[in-house]
């Protein structure tokens, strides 16, 4: 067996530490011994491997392999057995760290899929116990009922995990309260280099080795007394280096309420070179039971910065920046925009969040005076927006949680690079600290956004930098001149995100020779062969080695280069470049990439992580049923960019690795809102799969589900026949050999009573008699029937008609010879590029002179109504497809729409039922799911319930096929089901087609369109 490797990723005896590959036969020894005595999952193929080959850095190295692992026990065998290999390990978390040191040439060993419990909470002396791959939103899940979270808040709070986060010595935006990690981890259970498990926790109490790590690291730090406190930055946020200080305590803050010596605290902050973590102690705090908000509205951004040492005078538990640049993103954005606008006083030049936590909420607003009377003070009253109101704030925290997010959606090679990204310094020296920084930034043709912790001087700030060209240059220089800053204020360099591979050569120049030396004796005494995480912290690359980037410039071995690829959608939007001082954007098309700027647009992707999340929202399905990285959002977008980079071989885009990953994404377009950079994954599973259809053809079973609207019409004259396979035992199982249609599931009943046969004709009026009625101002809309409203349900599509009647519109409706037009959805989903811009080419001739005589366009299913509002723009039909797409409604967007302005009153009779609802995800994705709350709400007495769910599951033909129906089944369960069983007596409204399917498979209860619920409430004639 040869382990593939790429030519950038051939062993390299001078590369670095850290980034040299072993030769191929231990590759394969370690791929051998680890599956065949682990139980864990052992991933060494190219793909699985490229997804573990970067995290939210600029930086890529190739790891030997991945292991995810079942159990303790399975670390710890795969630790022997790297060593007996001499293989290095790499622990790994969510990798989300933002400098590189997640990154390695080593066996990478994922936490997060099996050792993510809570293993004890002693609520009294408020401590937990947890694994290392336990997510911190999720801790904080379990603690809320006790009145208890872990106040660490770092803004990846959903899919950071605790032994990362430790790892890191991450911090959050409340850290002037609570400090870092290094002030919060209790305990560490480790297991050493030599396979020595190993307890780390307050110094008094330390026996044997540890004791012995103790007394070697006291004398050390006692050898270096004078060198500590002559080099060590007095700030709260300095994460660089190893704590050598814990015996004599540099920080602002002790690292212990009693200043004892914590050894455990030696392994915060040391990115997994020193041990591996098992399990942490964390110090838990009380849930604050009110908090306030006061947002101070600046006219210039310096005064912001003068301010914030007044402000934590009041004794805030946060004072976060949001600057300008960082305003009008927001405002941009239409999931932030309206929520920045209740922050804004005019249009300030920067917001500070000045946050305070308490008991009573009457005392913090006493608080709030005071900030009110400060600002005064200083010369600007009336600049506070006050936010007593917990929704509120959680909104606004929201917004500044996603600022780095908001930041790197920029599209582009130029990115915001993170580098200098978190120097601390003294609050005193701030303003001045920023306004020279900004200087630097001038000076070499850039400009930073600012944001994050004016509270402790750590503002982040990333310069807009290319490094495919000459981005490396630049960051050195700035790094310099940043660097001679941080001296002359005296703050850290290092102030929350790591050391990792962009910071790790600077240790030296912020700590001295003989201070490196020291954490050099360290890694020698825990880890003396290199064992883990080879070249961080002690011996790093060059922060600037072109090699080892993400894009590896000209110059570098192996410079990036994209394949060159005719896309069938078009994708010119992301082709384009943009100006780092105005971040203007070039015109689409202009970008120079080889594939139409389809390579871009899955280059967006910057490894944030934030699709790993499991809150609120409904990306990425997939993922929270499987928990796999090949099944996330971002291993899919990474798995894109290195096959259509060339990265994982020849013809690799077309490669059965690629299809493997996109085979779980049900496209359901939850990445396209939630994704902050915009990772569009179901727009670009349709290309994937137009490139590889082409290649290897397709599956009947795809040629039967893509054409079910051209012979859904005929069939269902013989529907008798057609239901067969339902009812004819084994009939099912013969359709699951033969087409792969799983036999679990009955398919939907076809019928004869289509809503082209079973409407009644006079509810519609003609085309000319439309025009002319909406040209003399009668309210008039086209009633768009797809295939499944039409053939499957025409009830839906008649009480839509019932209702739009009822209020008064003259309706007119599609047809296509005695059947219907087809939105091109079916065709598009197996990536029928060619048959679908022809049908949607039709569709589009047939809606629009309504469209332009602005008729809206009302559909019924999300999936189908909504392409004309989303892929129908990318097939290039032009301006024709343009106009259509500005009038195309959801029937319930209609309505609510039509109700605001007066034009929909109908007298509904009162419902008595509780109404559950469950979004599709497409109208989630198009934000339409209000609508259908809105318009239950004309109902009297309806007061909705929308489920909090992701996808439903079946997503189409998804969960009908039978490798899918397991994942289908586990997507339903996870919250949408048990959510519909717990509310026997309420009615269900479901707008998708297949989320009433899967409903009516797994909870055995009816779902209705908003249609019909609405009909079913009409006054009588
Ligand atoms: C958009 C964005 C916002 C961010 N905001 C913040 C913020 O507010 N505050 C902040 O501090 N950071 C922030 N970060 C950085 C990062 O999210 C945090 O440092 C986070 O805590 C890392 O967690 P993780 O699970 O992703 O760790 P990983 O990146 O997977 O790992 C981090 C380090 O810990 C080591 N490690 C992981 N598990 C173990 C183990 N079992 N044993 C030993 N070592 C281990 C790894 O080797 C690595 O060196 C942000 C990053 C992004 C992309
Ligand atoms: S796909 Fe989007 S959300 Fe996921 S890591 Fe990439 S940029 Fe972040
Ligand atoms: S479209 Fe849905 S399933 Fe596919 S990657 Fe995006 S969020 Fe995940």
């Amino acid at each position: 067996m040869l382990i593939d490797r790429p030519e950038r990723l051939v062993a390299d005896a001078a590369a670095p530490k850290g980034t040299r590959l072993p030769a191929n036969d231990v590759a394969v020894a370690l791929d051998r011994r680890l599956s065949r005595e682990t139980e864990g999952e052992v991933l060494f193929d190219p793909a699985s491997r490229g997804r573990y080959a970067t995290d939210a850095s600029i930086y890529q190295i190739m790891p030997v392999g991945v292991l995810v692992p079942k159990s303790d026990r399975d670390v710890s065998i795969a630790l022997e057995i790297a060593r007996d290999l001499g293989v290095p390990v790499l622990p790994r978390g969510a990798g989300t760290s933002q400098c590189g040191q997640t990154t390695g040439a080593a066996l990478v060993i994922d936490t997060t899929k099996h050792l993510r419990n809570v293993v004890a909470v002693d609520a009294d002396s408020r401590v937990a116990t947890v694994e290392p791959g336990l997510v911190l939103d999720h801790l904080n899940a379990q603690l809320k009922p006790l009145g208890l979270w872990f106040p660490v808040d770092v803004s990846t709070s959903a899919q950071a995990t605790i032994g990362g986060m430790a790892g890191n010595n991450s911090c959050g935006s409340r850290s002037i309260a609570y400090g870092n990690m290094v002030h919060n981890v209790l305990g560490i259970d480790t297991l050493l280099a030599d396979g020595a498990a190993v307890s780390f926790g307050p110094m008094k109490e330390a026996t044997g080795r540890a004791a012995a790590i103790g007394a070697f690291v006291r004398d050390l730090a006692l050898r270096n007394r004078g060198e500590i406190e002559a080099r060590w930055p007095k700030v709260l946020r300095r994460v660089a280096g190893y704590n050598l200080d814990i015996f004599h305590p540099q920080s602002e803050k002790p690292y212990t309420d009693d200043d004892s010596v914590n050894l455990a605290h030696l392994l915060v902050g040391a990115e997994g070179t020193l041990a591996w973590t098992r399990t942490l102690k964390l110090k838990l705090a009380p849930l604050p039971s009110a908090k306030v908000l006061g947002v101070v509205n600046f006219p210039t951004f310096r005064a912001a910065m003068d301010a914030a040492q007044h402000l934590v005078t009041l004794g805030p538990t946060a004072v976060e920046l949001i600057d300008r640049t960082m305003i009008d993103l927001a405002l941009a954005n239409p999931a932030f925009a309206a929520t920045m606008r209740t922050a804004l006083r005019g249009e300030p030049a920067a917001i500070l969040l000045v946050e305070f936590a308490g008991d009573a909420k009457e005392a913090l607003l006493t608080r709030l005076v005071r900030l009110v009377e400060l600002m005064g003070d200083l010369g600007l009253p009336g600049s506070v927006v006050a936010m007593p109101d917990d929704a509120a704030q959680k909104s606004l925290w929201e917004v500044r949680k996603a600022g780095l997010n908001i930041m790197m959606s920029l599209k582009g090679d130029g990115k915001p690079v993170s580098f200098i990204e978190d120097c601390a310094v003294p609050l005193e020296h701030l303003a001045e600290y920023t306004d020279a920084l900004t200087e630097v930034f001038a000076r070499h043709g850039t400009r930073g956004t600012w944001y994050a912790h004016a509270s402790v001087g750590t503002l982040h700030v990333r310069p807009i930098l290319d490094m495919r060209r000459d981005g490396a240059r630049k960051m050195r220089s700035i790094a310099v001149e940043a660097s001679a800053l941080v001296r002359k204020y005296k703050g850290a360099f290092s102030g929350e995100h790591g050391d990792g591979l962009c910071r790790g050569e600077w240790i030296e120049w912020q700590f001295g020779p003989r201070l490196g030396e020291a954490f050099r004796s360290i890694k020698d005494v825990l880890d003396p062969n290199g064992l883990f995480n080879p070249g961080k912290i002690v011996d790093p690359p060059k922060m600037d080695d072109g090699a080892l980037f993400r894009f590896p410039p000209p110059e570098a071995p192996a410079p990036y280069r994209t394949i060159a690829l005719v896309p069938v959608l078009d994708w010119s939007a992301w082709d384009v470049q943009n100006d780092p001082r105005t971040e203007a954007i070039s015109a689409p098309g202009t970008g120079g990439d080889s594939t139409g700027g389809f390579a871009k647009a899955a280059e967006m992707c910057n490894n944030n992580g934030h699709c790993r999340k499991f809150d609120a929202g409904t990306m990425c399905p997939s993922y929270r049923a499987t928990r796999d990285e090949q099944h996330v959002t971002r291993g899919r977008a990474n798995t894109l960019r290195l096959a259509l980079s060339g990265q994982l071989g020849s013809d690799a885009f077309t490669s059965d690795a690629v299809r493997a990953a996109l085979d779980l994404c049900v496209s359901c377009k939850g990445c396209k809102r939630e994704c902050p950079t915009g990772v569009d994954m179901a727009r670009m599973k349709i290309e994937f799969l137009a490139h590889y259809t082409k290649r290897h053809g397709h599956s009947l079973k795809d040629r039967l589900v893509a054409a079910l609207p051209d012979y859904a019409h005929g069939v269902s004259r013989v529907a008798w026949l057609a239901n067969l396979r339902n009812r004819v035992p084994g009939a099912a199982l013969l359709g699951e050999r033969l087409l792969g249609l799983t036999a679990k599931r009955k398919l939907p009943t076809w019928r004869s009573d289509t809503f082209w046969r079973a409407r009644n004709a006079s509810d519609f009026a003609s085309a000319e008699t439309t025009l002319a009625a909406a040209r003399a101002g009668v309210k008039t809309a086209v009633l768009f029937v797809d295939t499944f409203n039409g053939v499957f349900e025409s009830e839906n599509a008649i009480a839509a008609a019932r209702v739009l009647k009822a209020a008064g519109y003259t309706l007119h409706t599609l047809e296509k010879g005695r059947g219907h037009h087809c939105c091109g959805r079916t065709f598009l989903t197996s990536g029928r590029v060619d048959e679908a811009r022809v049908r949607v080419g039709a569709l589009v001739d047939a809606l629009v002179p309504f469209a332009e005589a602005g008729i809206a366009i009302v559909g019924l299913e999300p999936s189908c109504l909504l392409t004309l509002r989303d892929e129908a723009l990318a097939l290039g039909l032009g301006a024709k497809a343009v106009a259509v797409s500005r009038q195309a409604l959801l029937f319930e967007e209609f309505i609510a729409r039509e109700a605001k302005v007066g034009r929909f009153a109908v007298a509904f009779t009162p419902v008595e039922s509780p109404l559950l609802v469950h979004g599709h995800c497409h109208q989630k994705a198009f934000a339409a799911v209000a609508p259908i709350l809105d318009v239950l709400r004309l109902v009297p007495g309806a007061e909705p319930t929308l489920i909090e769910t992701s996808c439903c599951g079946m997503a189409g033909s998804f969960g009908y096929e039978a490798s899918h129906h397991a994942v289908s089944m586990a997507m339903a369960e996870a919250s949408l089901l048990p959510a519909i069983r717990n509310a026997p007596h309420a009615i269900v409204v479901a707008d998708g087609t297949s989320c009433r399917q899967q409903i009516a498979h797994g909870a055995k209860r009816e779902a209705l369109h908003v249609a019909r619920v609405l009909e079913r409430f009409l006054p009588s004639p």
